[in-house]
């Protein structure tokens, strides 16, 4: 990742775009890869698909998905306390303190979320895990009106911890999931851009998948592509407690993980690995048996089917403020994902 490289994923990571909220962020991504598509198409639910060589064949949909979990406004108090509901799925322990962000009338609202500290708790509630109704979020306002003046009931946002680097090539940041997916999506395009693939190449930067898929599913359906690769991050078996028996083997810095299992074509997935050997770029292998809760899933099952395979960055704290990956492996997925589209030709047999 160079300079450049390293300021784009710094932006696209710390634009906050919670599901259904996703237009900042897609903005962001859009003005990345307008330049090197021969066009960028945004549906009605804010989908933006660059689309690269259209006449090619065979067709390639690449997704990752824009959105990231966060917070909707549903209720503010007399004292200025602004109340909420979880867009996509936290754990409530990993809340009270977080920095957070909610895009306003006027542009965004920094905020703490808020919860009794330790000295006001009960001994029954310090024994019990903190409720998401617990909580609310502090923005500093004097009363509802002066609340009111910035934010409105449905205004949504998410944390906004900010990246910052930790020791070797590793970094921390909310919401590199799945921020690091839209990185790769927009840099594989970019390189395949310059290399004149046989493939169509469709980048879907897809919303609402931590609701449900549901960005995905119209993506997929719009490019009715034959090959479907979905970039995600996935959690990890390298930190304490977390024992490889039950969740195999997945270290951050060990490359990519290339996934098998009833979601994945066969085929793709020896492609992606034989992609991962040419270009010269580590990866690890996991399984996951049945569909994945990822966007490959909706791609998978879209019109008549699509050849799906899954690459996935390993990530440490998974939906909490501090997730943990490594450049190393997010340059990786850059050249595996390049590769195995350059690699693709009209002869290719999906076949399983
Ligand atoms: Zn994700």
């Amino acid at each position: 990742m160079n300079d450049d490289q390293f300021a784009f994923f710094k932006q696209v990571v710390e634009t906050t775009g919670p599901s259904g909220y996703e237009q900042d962020t897609q903005r962001v991504w859009r003005d990345r890869v307008q330049g090197a598509a021969d066009s960028v198409k945004v549906d009605s639910l804010g989908n933006a698909i660059a689309v690269l060589n259209p006449g090619g064949n065979p067709s390639v949909m690449i997704d990752a998905h824009i959105d990231e979990i966060g917070f909707i406004v549903r209720y503010i108090d007399d004292d200025g306390y602004v109340y909420w509901a979880p867009i996509g799925g936290f754990d409530p322990s990993t809340l009270a303190g977080n920095r957070v962000s909610i895009n306003g009338k006027n542009g965004p609202v920094y905020g703490v979320m808020g919860r009794k500290p330790i000295h006001l708790l009960d001994q029954d509630e310090r024994k019990k895990a903190p409720e998401i109704k617990s909580m609310w979020i502090d923005i500093g306002a004097n009363g509802r009106e002066e609340a009111e003046a910035l934010l409105s009931i449905g205004d949504a946002g998410g944390r906004a911890a900010g990246m910052h680097r930790l020791q070797g090539n590793l970094v921390t940041a909310n919401s590199l999931d799945d921020r690091i997916g839209s990185y790769v999506l927009a840099e594989s395009f970019r390189n395949l851009a310059q290399s004149k693939p046989q493939a169509a190449v469709y980048a879907a930067s897809s919303v609402q998948e931590e609701i449900g898929l549901r960005g995905a599913r119209v993506s997929a359906y719009d490019t009715d592509a034959t090959i479907g690769i979905a970039l995600e991050v996935t959690w990890t078996s390298d930190h304490p407690q977390a024992p490889k028996t039950e969740l195999g083997s997945v270290k951050v810095g060990n490359g990519p993980v290339i996934f098998r299992g009833a979601n994945t074509n066969p085929r793709v997935f020896e492609r992606l690995v034989a992609a991962a050997k040419t270009a010269n770029a580590p990866y690890q292998v996991d399984a996951i048996a049945g569909g994945t809760p990822t966007d490959q899933n909706a791609m998978q099952m879209s019109r008549s089917g699509m050849a799906t395979g899954l690459v996935s960055v390993p990530t440490r704290y998974l939906h909490t403020a501090s997730e943990v990956a490594s450049t190393d492996d997010i340059d990786a997925a850059v050249a595996i994902v390049t590769r195995f589209v350059q690699d693709l030709g009209p002869d290719v047999d999906l076949t399983p």
